[in-house]
């Protein structure tokens, strides 16, 4: 069984937004961005240790992807109540929307262990022959960037998934023996940002594919409210509010964004954070009012001022930005599009009127007749 959306509508469909509000702080165009550690998609050894104690363990704490949840709670109970394995599942989206909290959550629900790993973990043979040898009846296997598996890796996997069996192979030429290993029922949970990435061969294997939507600011600002209640910080509503409407609909990003508040709150000695304080801690920190920091206003200055508004390749955008492509892509473009700011069409990328207002340049007529249409 395959959850919707398609890969196809996921890649090309770049989602309807609401329009920014927000003001732009005037970023030098002389000066590279400054990449923030706020909207990085690297991981700190303080995120990653925050990461680990404000990750929801079960179902009904994790917030959000509600179409998703239901879908799970359905499976998980089913699963159960047969005593099998829940199918393989591969979540795909953007970085730090949920994907690895919910393979947690899923092996707790299911009362198993989970096995955590990465695609080019997994270069050798051994690496997943080591890995596998240790599951159980049930275990989750969880791959992160699994679009990164090496042939060999991906080839070993194929039985693995569909019969639980896992063929290894040893001597050289006529000497060449192999000998298949029986292994219990488990759950590959795979995880990509890269989607279009996963050979069709691997996508075929997963009983569930599941795309993570990016979430609601009144989502996001119960996601502010729990974190913000466990690192004991007293925040005031509307500046939940704040802080949700400047976390890009990433719990990720929420909570770096908590954390950055907090520092804020205690170097100036204010507790409870209020509106005005949390505008200007993550003033500070150049997030501006609808959650773009200078890389993702360079970007749209240089689509509109350097490329007259597009289209234009990711390539070329990466080049004169000095940032990788991937990046880009995977971490700046994904938010930009689903706010509306930037079209990706077949001949490359498009600054929308909405970028334009944003950045307080006028519309050229052709883009106000794509307005008015
Ligand atoms: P991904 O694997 O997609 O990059 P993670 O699962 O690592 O993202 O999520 C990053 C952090 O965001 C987690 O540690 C967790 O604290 C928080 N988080 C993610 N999804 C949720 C959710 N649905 N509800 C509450 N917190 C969440």
């Amino acid at each position: 069984m395959t959850i919707i959306p398609s890969f196809s509508e996921s890649l090309d469909d770049p989602g309807q937004g609401s329009q920014g509000t927000g003001t732009v702080s005037k970023s030098s165009r002389d000066n590279k961005p400054r990449r923030l550690e706020v909207l990085s998609d690297k991981q700190s050894r303080l995120d990653q240790n925050l990461e680990l104690s404000l990750r929801p363990q079960i179902l009904r704490d994790y917030i959000g992807q509600s179409r998703l949840k239901s879908i799970f709670e359905m499976s998980i109970a089913a699963a159960k109540t047969r005593s099998e394995a829940l199918d393989h599942v591969l979540l795909y989206g953007p970085p730090g929307l949920g994907k690895t909290t919910l393979a947690h959550v899923v092996a707790h629900e299911m009362g198993a262990k989970i096995f955590m790993t990465t695609g080019p973990g997994l270069e050798r043979p051994r690496d997943i022959i080591g890995l596998v040898h240790q599951l159980e009846v049930g275990d989750v296997l969880f791959i992160d960037e699994i679009h990164r598996l090496s042939r060999v890796a991906e080839e070993l996997l194929y039985p693995a998934m569909e019969d639980f069996v896992i063929d290894l192979t040893s001597g050289k030429g006529q000497a060449t023996r192999t000998m298949r290993l029986p292994l219990p029922k488990f759950t590959l949970i795979g995880a990509t940002t890269k989607a279009g990435m996963v050979s069709n061969a691997l996508r075929d294997r997963f009983g569930f594919v599941c795309r993570l939507e990016f979430y609601s600011d009144e989502e996001l600002g119960m996601i502010v409210r729990r974190t913000a209640s466990l690192l004991g910080v007293q925040v005031k509503e509307e500046a939940v509010k704040i802080i949700a409407l400047r976390g890009r609909g990433t719990p990720r990003i929420a909570n770096r964004l908590v954390r950055l508040v907090r520092d804020f709150s205690q170097y100036k000695g204010i507790s409870p954070v209020d509106d005005a304080l949390a505008a200007e801690a993550l003033e500070a920190y150049q997030v501006d009012a609808i959650g773009l920091d200078p890389t993702d206003r360079r970007l749209l200055e240089i689509l509109i001022d350097t490329y007259s508004g597009g289209p234009v390749g990711i390539d070329t955008i990466a080049a004169t930005l000095g940032e990788d492509s991937d990046t880009l892509e995977d971490v700046y473009e994904p938010f930009l599009i689903q706010k509306g700011f930037v079209q990706r069409t077949p001949r490359g990328r498009v600054a929308t009127p909405i970028a334009y207002k944003h950045l307080n340049r006028p519309i050229p007529s052709m883009q106000l007749n794509l307005e008015l249409t």
